[in-house]
Formats: C-alpha cells, structure tokens, sequence
C-alpha cells in the first residue's frame, strides 16, 4: 500500500511545517512540503497528519518483552533477590502460552506508546513465543533467546533454529538475535560459542539482517566479583575487559545497562564500537545506579535507551525514558546544558536503530523503512509549540500517540491497534496471570 502521511510537522532532519512523508511498500521514498507531495503523490492513501508531530518510531534497544506479566510482581528488592526469590522461580512455570500473550500484550503497549522496535530477550519454543506475537502484533523486533550456564547448549540449538526459521521474516520485519544472558551467568566457553554462532548464522543470514549479540553487562556494583567467584576467571581491568580478552566483542554487540565500567572498559567498548543500551528507569528502581551517559557519548560511542523487562519498570514508555535520562544527565552533572533535547531524541530512534544493525531506520528519510509515528500536538500540554524536540522529550505524553505505520503498515489507527478487540485480549491477559499465579503457589 502506498501511502502520503501530510499536513503535520514532520521531524526529518529538518522541521518541516506543514510537511509530509510519501511511503511505498515498505520504505519513506519522498520527505517534503505537503503542497508539492500531494502533486507529486497523488493516489497514495492520504494520512491527514494535521496537528500532529510526525516523528520516526521509537527505538526500545533493551527488554524482556514477555514480562509485561510480571508488572508488578516482584517490588521493591535488590537485584540478586529479585531474580532468585521471584523471577527466576517465577519463570520456570512459563508456558509458551504465557509467554506469548505477554509479548502480544508488550507488543499493543510499545505500539500505542510509540515504539516501533523492540530488542528482547526471552524464551523462545516453537509453540509459542514473543516471535510469534511480534509478527501478529505488526511490531518491528530483534529477539533472542535468553540462555545461562546451565541451559547454553539447548540455548544454541534453539537460536539456530529460530534465526534459520524467523531471521529476515515479513519483509525484514523480525529479526533474531543471539543472547547470552550475563557474565555472572553464563561462563567464558559459553560467550565464546555464542560469538561462534553469531559469525556462522551472519555468514548462512547476513543478507536478510545483521544478527546482534545482546547481552546483559555491569548491572550491578557487584558484578566483577560475581563473576570471579562464579566462574574462577581474571576480572582484572573490567567486566568487558574480560569479555573483550574472550574475543566476543564486536560492534554488533548490545551490552544492556554498561552502570558499573572502568576506564579501560569504556576504552575497550570504543574501540570494538560496542553499542550499549542504557536503561535509566530499570536501573532507578531496583537501585543499580546510574550509567555514565554523557562520558558514554563523549567517547563517542552509539548510546541508545531501552526501558528493560516491565517487571522491573514498569512500563514500555520509551518517551518516560528519554525524559528520565535527560533529566538525570542534568541534575547528576549540574549542567543544563549537557543532553539537549534534540541529542537526547536520537538516542532513542536513530542510534537505536544502529545499535541493532540497521543503517536505514530511525529516522524520516528517503530510502528509510517507514516506521513512523503521528503524535497529537491538539493538547494543552503540547501548546504552543516554540521547540519541537523540547516537547517530544519533556512535555510529550506516550499516550498522545495517534496513528503508528510500522514497515509501511498502518498499525495504530485513532489511539487503537487495528483489528484487534482490545477489552477481550485485556481479559485473556488476566486469565493467563490467574492461572500463572495457581502454578506459582504449587510449586
Ligand atoms: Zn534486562
């Protein structure tokens, strides 16, 4: 379908008033004034963008999309009870049902927030999985399964069936990712044949998608000594010290939340253009820290954000997130200047898309898939409209979203996911949780 989204202010690399995007197929093939694109574009399906900011998709390069059944089922604990006392225990009752209305449900939550992408690591079976809701959802995504020591081998296995399966699927929509958990999880020889397996599934893949690595990386305070005691090994310099001495890093690689570095590990992530993902309101809650973004930047590495599971968020709200950031970036340094806004909006669409190996997503350009985003600017709080990024980072709401295209389709019409009857999916969501919750109490 073709399509022409006019009459908005289109957030290009210029703003454009009265502006509008022309889409066929898949791909943003004209960015431009509305007056010339509607001569130059007629017969495309008409968008009336008129009194909305027409922004790329949102990027969300770091969750575990499935937990949205989680939200708000392990409060207030620090990280290592967390995910022993709750999580963990939690998730072996899982069944590949579960995990897929969770996705489905992340999936409607991130598209009526505006993201457009995700990157999440999960569990994957054939009968069911956050794969299998992301390509009914219509959502953009890289998915990984998530293994650990203990679990590597059937871990790789199933990772090469899912990329042999998915990778590349609807027109480049899906992607798969290979996922190693955490150093304090999964051993060196693990990491090492996770690597393996990313270069043999690029080489048989490559040309339907780069395949990325994702993987947790400094977290927590502790996490050197963790993994020293865990698996015997020289943390000495850092934990991607230690990963980079593996030989695992590349610049296809997303390291989540990158708190706790050293100065060689930031050397080192430079040098690799290692990509990390930084998750400020995860990272808040269960009392990480916070990362060093603006030294992140300033070494000129490709920083994006991601919000982390929703068990530990709790939501999807990619614009919460930039706010956040910006925000902690100011306060922590004392320096408004630091973060401007229109800085602060790229690590959330265009670096995202890099950091998941896309170099034709993330922004509203010619050639660029169109995963675009319509955000009503008819509110009081988005009134008047003096600076277009200072609205989409500090006073945008993620529920002013109004119509979202993802690879050219309209898949949020008027606030709604289209064809989708919202209230009896809400109400398979809480018979999923009822009965998810009867099994946690048995076993
Ligand atoms: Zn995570």
């Amino acid at each position: 379908m073709n399509l022409l989204v006019d009459g908005g202010i289109v957030v290009s690399d210029k703003v454009i008033f009265d502006g509008a995007v022309a889409v066929e197929g898949n791909r943003i093939v004209a960015v431009g004034d509305s007056s010339e694109l509607r001569k130059r574009f007629q017969g495309f399906e008409r968008i009336n963008a008129r009194g909305c900011a027409v922004i790329p998709g949102l990027v969300n390069t770091h969750t575990h999309a499935a937990m949205t059944i989680f939200r708000g089922y392990a409060e207030d604990l620090p990280l290592f009870d967390w995910l022993n006392k709750r999580i963990w225990p939690a998730e072996s009752t899982l069944t590949p049902k579960d995990i897929e209305v969770g996705a489905q449900l992340a999936a409607y939550e991130s598209l009526l927030f505006g993201a457009t992408t995700l990157n999440s690591m999960y569990f994957y079976s054939e009968d069911g999985s956050e794969l299998h809701a992301f390509e009914k959802a219509g959502i953009r995504a890289t998915v990984g399964h998530g293994f650990f020591e203990k679990t590597v081998e059937s871990g790789l296995k199933i990772t090469e069936e899912m990329a042999r399966k998915w990778h590349g699927r609807d027109n480049g929509r899906l992607r798969v990712s290979v996922c190693p958990h955490a150093p304090y999880s999964t051993g060196p020889v693990s990491y090492k044949m996770a690597f393996e397996l990313q270069k043999k599934l690029n080489s048989l893949y490559g040309e339907r998608g780069k395949i990325i690595l994702h993987t947790h990386v400094a977290e927590s305070r502790e996490e050197a000594s963790v993994v020293k005691e865990a698996f015997n090994v020289d943390v000495s310099g850092g934990v991607v010290v230690y990963l980079s001495r593996l030989g695992v890093l590349s610049r296809d690689l997303v390291m989540a939340h990158t708190i706790h570095l050293t100065e060689e590990d930031v050397r080192v992530m430079k040098a690799f253009d290692v990509k990390p993902s930084l998750n400020p309101v995860s990272n808040l809650k269960l009392g990480m820290g916070v990362a060093d973004i603006i030294k992140l930047i300033k070494d000129g590495l490709t920083v994006s954000l991601g919000t982390d599971g929703p068990a530990s968020n709790n939501t999807l709200d990619m614009f919460e997130t930039m706010k956040i950031v910006t925000l902690l970036v100011k306060g922590l340094h004392g320096d408004p200047t630091l973060l401007p806004s229109r800085e602060a909006f790229k690590l959330a669409t265009e670096y995202g898309a890099k950091a998941l190996g896309y170099d034709d997503l993330g922004a509203i350009r010619p050639g660029y898939l169109a995963d675009i985003v319509l955000l009503d600017l008819k509110v009081p709080h988005a009134r008047p409209v003096h600076d277009i990024f200072a609205h989409l980072i500090y006073s945008a709401r993620a529920s002013d979203v109004r119509t979202v295209i993802v690879n050219g389709k309209i898949v949020v019409e008027d606030r709604k996911i289209v064809g989708v009857d919202m209230e009896s999916f809400l109400e398979e969501v809480e018979r999923v949780k009822e009965s998810l919750v009867s099994r946690i109490r048995v076993s």
